[in-house]
């Protein structure tokens, strides 16, 4: 089969590889009719993770049609030629944190996790196409996947829906309304979003459907801010144009945001391979001049506020001001979202018409096309904001 290959920063191919087996009972294997590039993506892209390894496939956000299913797979209701949805994580639906909804911390997905142990201190759940720190799966963007706990981790479309009102219930439209969610938003209540990507914007509609009154996104890319003021009816700041903390300041009667929430990620701290290994140097190389988002966030929250954190971060984060963070009473809400917990009712919410997720795609190419959907996706060039891929 054809699938999009990792072999270094800022460099994707597209290769012939094995096609996918069953290896496990509770394994499927799905042939890809649709699959996105994420912004997740490009922390790979941007070769902060040192341990992806030349050919490993990428691609986290993907749909398809189920062609084998594992002999332990007893769930009635799944069955060879449904259409379904895959959660970007990977969870057993027995342990622990599965029994808790944590779906996205499962202790049963991750093979490696004795690496990541060694290297973090800590191990992540498996996810798809997501380095060997998350289990060295296989990803997406390709022509067929295996998925594993297939059992847990297929979600069927119901009839009436295209690939483009759900492909995003995969990921981006669950994590930009738990990051809301995150926020503890009361009715009328202001929410300040950092990063107008496809989290961002998901989270701005999501702030709104659970009774914000006011959001306010933050971004420097104009077609960004653009969808985010026209389509997402937010009010919108341009941090190359204002100083985003005292605009906030003004915004809301000197008192702050009542909650704020970072959807950008590391990328804005200037995390880099060293951030990986926090338990060994306990520091991060700074490369970039971009403002510190969550430090701007910690900061301009008002007091007894909530800071959510959908964006991504790997190790140890240098610069956190936690005077201000603890002075102020603040709470702070993150993680990688819990998928399988939002599946259902988001879904109901395309159903009903309240929101039709496809708003955000910009691009739509062949899989041989990665490599050029990489490039224009991690400059913004071409007015690109998501991208959906059909093998
Ligand atoms: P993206 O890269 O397309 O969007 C990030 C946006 O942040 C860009 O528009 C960029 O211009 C903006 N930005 C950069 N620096 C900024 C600054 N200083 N102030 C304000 N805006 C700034 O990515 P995306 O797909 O929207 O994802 C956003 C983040 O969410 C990423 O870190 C991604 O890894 C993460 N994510 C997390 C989960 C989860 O489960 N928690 C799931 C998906 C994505
Ligand atoms: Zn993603």
């Amino acid at each position: 089969m054809k699938a999009v290959c990792w072999h270094g920063a800022n460099d994707v191919r597209v290769e012939t590889v094995p096609d996918p087996k069953l290896i496990n009972p509770r394994d499927a294997i799905v042939k890809i009719t649709s699959t996105a590039i994420c912004g997740s993506d490009l922390h790979l892209y941007d070769g902060f993770n040192p341990t992806m390894q030349k050919g490993d496939i990428l691609g986290h956000e993907f749909m398809g049609e189920i062609v084998e299913l594992g002999s332990g797979i007893q769930n009635k209701h799944l069955k060879v030629g449904d259409r379904v949805v895959v959660p970007f994580t990977i969870s057993c639906g027995s342990c622990f944190f599965c029994n808790r909804d944590l779906w996205s911390l499962c202790d049963n997905s991750n093979p490696n996790a004795w690496m990541a142990e060694k290297i973090m201190g800590y191990s992540p759940a498996g996810l798809f196409g997501y380095s060997h720190l998350t289990g060295g799966y296989a990803g997406g963007q390709a022509e067929y996947a295996r998925v594993p706990f297939a059992d847990t981790g297929l979600f069927k479309v119901p009839e009436g829906l295209s690939d483009e009102q759900v492909l995003f219930l995969t990921d981006i439209f669950p994590t930009g309304y738990m990051a809301a969610e995150n926020c503890d938003i009361q009715p009328g209540d202001t929410v300040a979003i950092w990063g107008c990507g496809p989290v961002g914007q998901f989270a701005i509609r999501s702030a709104y459907m659970l009774g914000a009154g006011r959001v306010i996104a933050i971004d420097r890319v104009p077609e960004r801010l653009q969808m985010a003021k026209e389509q997402g009816k937010a009010e919108i700041l341009n941090y190359e144009e204002v100083e985003v903390g005292e605009a906030l300041k003004e915004m809301t009667g000197g008192r702050g945001p009542d909650s704020v929430m970072d959807a950008v990620g590391m990328e804005a701290h200037g995390m880099g391979l060293e951030g990986l290994y926090d338990k060994v140097t306990q520091a991060v190389r700074m490369q970039t001049d971009r403002p510190n988002v969550l430090r701007q966030a910690i900061v301009a929250c008002r007091k007894g506020g909530t800071v959510s954190v959908p964006g991504v971060y790997t190790g140890f984060v240098d610069k956190i001001p936690m005077g201000a963070f603890m002075n102020k009473g603040l709470t702070m809400k993150t993680g990688q979202t819990h998928l399988h917990r939002y599946l259902r009712p988001l879904l109901e919410h395309v159903q009903n018409g309240d929101i039709d997720p496809s708003f955000v795609i910009t691009h739509r190419l062949s899989l041989d096309q990665a490599p050029h959907g990489y490039e224009i996706f991690k400059h913004k060039k071409d007015n690109c904001i998501k991208i959906v891929l059909k093998p």
